[in-house]
């Protein structure tokens, strides 16, 4: 694509590899060379049915609005492709075998937190959210799948006024917690059942079983508390392409409710230093309040 400064952008598979050539004639036309296993190729402009399209995201919309480099390529009725990351596809593969039904994902916002695609992608480790706005941290070394949100969650201003965190649970629990669109109900249902909750979370002395089990949600601004093994427990998965075992974690973004949750200290019992940007004191979010959750991605972790 040549922008408007007349440089050329080569894309792959959907991503800008930067600037490949200045002050590119107009017009320009294109050359295209046909070897090896490569069978036919397309050109497309934007008459075609190309659209530049931004996706939602963790930075702030004026962020979203000004930097052209960080719009996706969108081919109608075809998923968002970022770029061909392998990682990515381990973890669809994971996805696709726990048979989830699709209509609980909105495939136009997945993306990749592995390493490189956040390096491609340029962007920062937290970001703000809300009204008042509270920091999270991006889920760097997990994948994204999100959810296809419920007409209310705009009703609900959720967009400009909620926060967002995170719940690591297990995978056995994630069809349940798709199946009631809801976290506290999810886990009254598997208490009620005596099934295991959607979290391992260990009870303290302190905490009542009841209390602990069914009706306390612990939630956390960064995904390495909310999924570490105390919260999002690991299991074994082979992937079926290659039939290499991995370790799988599974763990929800969600969309908190402001002043619906209580900030304290992890109350797992250890002194790790979770994430350099968030004290062990203020690491754990927990809240009773009904209605104050909404699902807004799974997130699949792999090694
Ligand atoms: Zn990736």
């Amino acid at each position: 694509m040549v922008d408007d400064d007349n440089c050329l952008h080569l894309y792959v598979n959907g991503l800008d590899q930067g600037i490949a050539a200045r002050d590119v004639p107009y017009p320009c036309y294109g050359l295209v060379d046909l070897y090896g296993q490569c069978e036919q190729v397309t050109i497309v402009t934007d008459q075609c049915g190309f659209s530049l399209f931004a996706y939602q995201d963790d930075r702030e919309k004026a962020d979203i609005e000004d930097v052209v480099k960080e719009k996706l390529i969108q081919i109608p009725n075809e998923p968002v492709v970022v770029r061909n990351c392998e990682y990515q596809n381990i973890c669809s593969r994971l996805l696709a075998i726990l048979a989830l039904p699709e209509g609980y994902f909105s495939t136009q916002f997945n993306m990749c937190y592995c390493e490189t695609c956040h390096k491609i992608r340029g962007d920062e480790l937290y970001y703000k959210r809300g009204d008042p706005p509270k920091e999270y941290a991006v889920p760097c070394g997990w994948c994204r799948f999100s959810l296809r949100l419920p007409c209310k969650s705009h009703s609900l201003n959720m967009f400009d006024k909620w926060h967002s965190a995170f719940y690591g649970t297990r995978l056995e629990a994630v069809r349940k917690v798709l199946d009631c669109g809801d976290l506290h109900r999810s886990n009254e249902i598997l208490a009620a059942n005596n099934i295991l909750l959607a979290q391992s979370f260990p009870c303290t002395e302190k905490s009542k079983p009841d209390d602990c089990l069914s009706r306390q949600l612990f939630l956390s601004p960064t995904i390495r508390y909310a999924g570490s093994k105390y919260f999002a427990s690991r299991h074994k998965f082979t992937d079926p392409k290659t039939k290499k075992t991995h370790q799988a974690q599974v763990a929800f973004q969600v969309w908190v409710k402001p002043s619906s949750y209580k900030v304290g200290p992890s109350s797992i019992g250890s002194n790790e230093q979770f994430d350099p940007r968030f004290s062990n004191n203020e690491i754990e979010w927990s809240t009773k309040e009904r209605g104050s959750t909404m699902l807004a991605s799974l997130l699949i972790k792999v090694e």
